[in-house]
């Protein structure tokens, strides 16, 4: 198993993740970033939907002045706004976001599956299109850097803000908003003038792909949009 390496040139264990995580609950978000630059360098890379979140992070990541890695998880079925907001992204921060996509386009998929996937078995259609090529492009990084908060769904409310993700890809995970608000987002892109999804401001809180979202009503669960009338509340990436 890997060792970490901390700015100050030593070294951690996985098993001591914990402990280095409650350190850095302690620390500025924009710190965080740094201490994953620093710690990880050109081995870590931020997984972007391109949500509210993620635009964060981006700029968090610009304003250390390092090359940012960032890749997303084109499934063909993201909405228009965010095809042209990664456009946006790449012009105004003058860097390259990676497609990562599944093996089959849509079409392939519907004529060797079925059509419309997601209405049939979300799960698989969420497993080809997303976890997948996920797990086959983090090979190559030692850290990947999300944007999940505990306030988003019951099932994040105990995520780390660093652990070891062995789930499927046997690398650090680093999560330096755990502890923001959608309010404390929202604060952020506004001060700071961040490009977002214009979704946003149309009731969809939760981005993801265009089949499985539906915009939300005041005062409902953020993420009641995603795959409405399912059970299903997570695609995969962060089980
Ligand atoms: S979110 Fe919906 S369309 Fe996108 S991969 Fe999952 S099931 Fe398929």
């Amino acid at each position: 198993m890997a060792r970490i390496t901390l700015p100050d040139g030593s070294w951690v264990a996985p098993e001591a993740l914990a402990t280095v995580s409650r350190e850095l609950e302690e620390m500025p978000t924009a710190d965080v970033v740094s201490w994953a630059l620093q710690s990880f360098g050109p081995n870590l890379v931020l997984a972007s939907s391109l949500g509210a979140e993620d635009m964060v992070l981006l700029d968090l990541w610009h304003r250390t002045g390092q090359p940012i890695e960032v890749f997303c998880l084109d499934t063909g079925l993201l909405f228009y706004e965010t095809y042209a907001l990664i456009t946006e992204v790449e012009r105004r921060y003058q860097i390259s976001v990676t497609r990562v996509r599944p093996s089959l386009t849509v079409a392939q998929q519907a004529t060797t599956i079925g059509p419309n996937l997601w209405t049939q078995d979300p799960d698989q259609c969420c497993t080809m299109r997303k976890v997948l090529p996920l797990q086959a492009h983090l090979k190559q990084y030692q850290a990947w850097m999300t944007g999940i908060r505990r306030d988003q769904t019951a099932f994040r409310r105990h995520a780390p803000l660093l652990s070891w993700d062995n789930n499927h890809h046997g690398l650090v995970k680093i999560n330096p908003l755990v502890n923001w608000s959608f309010l404390e987002v929202f604060q952020y892109l506004q001060t700071h003038e961040v490009p977002y999804n214009p979704l946003h401001d149309l009731g969809y809180p939760s981005l993801g792909c265009q089949p499985c979202t539906c915009p939300v009503s005041d005062g409902e669960d953020p993420r009641a949009g995603r795959w409405q009338g399912k059970e299903k509340t997570e695609c995969g990436l962060h089980l």
